[in-house]
């Protein structure tokens, strides 16, 4: 059994008073307590951005990578100890712009991972940008006349793109936010749990305010998340809607093979288990000279 208190770092948090990070890490530290995970059987990797502050202040294992790479930083992870719990945070600059790439083909593969997006739509670190999922219109410092582009749409292009867990929460519901992060958890496959964060500082059109009449739970409206054509329905509905209605809950979720349940070199154990000392690299490295 572990406690909040056994996974929680010293380190002073360094965002700003009531931004929504702080509801997700209590989130993501309530789902390792309720799972009974241990701090050395977790790791969390980050990308960079506010969000990428997430593994100073959980304790677990943590890596703190390159803006956008936190998802190849964690399917390495996951692919050298496959026992491993590993969760991937980051942003929507983070993750659905500059990361864009690993995202896609992520999906494709189907690690056991779970991937938390803090969407602001805003990018906070740097001080009030537009990111991919900025609303039309809106004015940010790099937008002074307004977005143009329509913003991108990450639960149906996770749904049409192969991942098998397909979720959003939101950082004002801590408690439904901690089981949609149990859910990831414990699926296995590649979990993505999109999450309306809302950055009190640079974005000041998606509010606590704003929000709490427009979010309801799709498990409330009978939604049935092992249909997928129903799933892309409900991913659309913010745009048919113009952002008056924004389900949150499970929108998708299958049962699939994971990449490294396919892999035949780590079926009998994890790859950090294997014995390397009878294999002579010493050529290997004779190249590099
Ligand atoms: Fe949170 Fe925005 Fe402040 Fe970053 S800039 S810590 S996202 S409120
Ligand atoms: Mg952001």
């Amino acid at each position: 059994m572990i406690t909040l208190n056994d996974i929680t770092t010293k380190e002073k948090p360094q965002w700003c008073p009531g931004c929504g990070d702080f509801s997700i890490v209590m989130a993501l530290k309530n789902a390792f307590v309720e799972l009974g995970l241990q701090p050395h059987e977790t790791v969390i990797a980050s990308g960079i951005g506010c969000s990428g502050k997430t593994p100073h202040y959980v304790n677990t294992y943590g890596f703190e990578s390159l803006h956008g790479r936190s998802l190849p930083a964690a399917s390495a992870i996951k692919l050298a100890n496959h026992k491993l719990t590993v969760v991937a945070a980051g942003g929507d600059g983070d993750g659905y712009g500059i990361g864009m790439q690993h995202f896609m083909h992520i999906m494709r593969r189907n690690y056991d991972l779970t991937y938390l997006v803090h969407d602001n739509q805003i990018y906070g670190l740097t001080t009030g940008q537009a990111s991919p999922t900025t609303m039309q219109g809106m004015k940010s410092k790099s937008t002074p006349h307004g977005v143009l582009e329509v913003p991108f749409n990450p639960i149906a292009t996770a749904i049409a793109s192969g991942a098998t867990y397909v979720a959003r929460g939101f950082a004002g519901d801590i408690k439904h936010l901690t089981d949609l992060i149990k859910g990831a958890i414990t699926h296995k496959g590649f979990a993505l749990v999109d999450i309306f964060q809302p950055c009190v500082t640079f974005n000041k059109l998606n509010t606590y305010q704003w929000f709490q009449p427009r979010v309801y739970k799709l498990e409330d409206a009978g939604h049935n998340p092992t249909n997928r054509d129903a799933a892309l329905e409900k991913a659309f509905e913010q745009e048919k809607t113009k952002y008056e209605k924004l389900p949150i809950g499970l929108f998708y979720k299958e049962e699939r093979p994971t990449y490294e349940s396919m892999l035949n070199q780590i079926k009998e154990k994890p790859l950090v288990e294997h014995d390397l000392s009878a294999i002579d690299i010493s050529k290997t490295y004779e190249e590099f000279e």
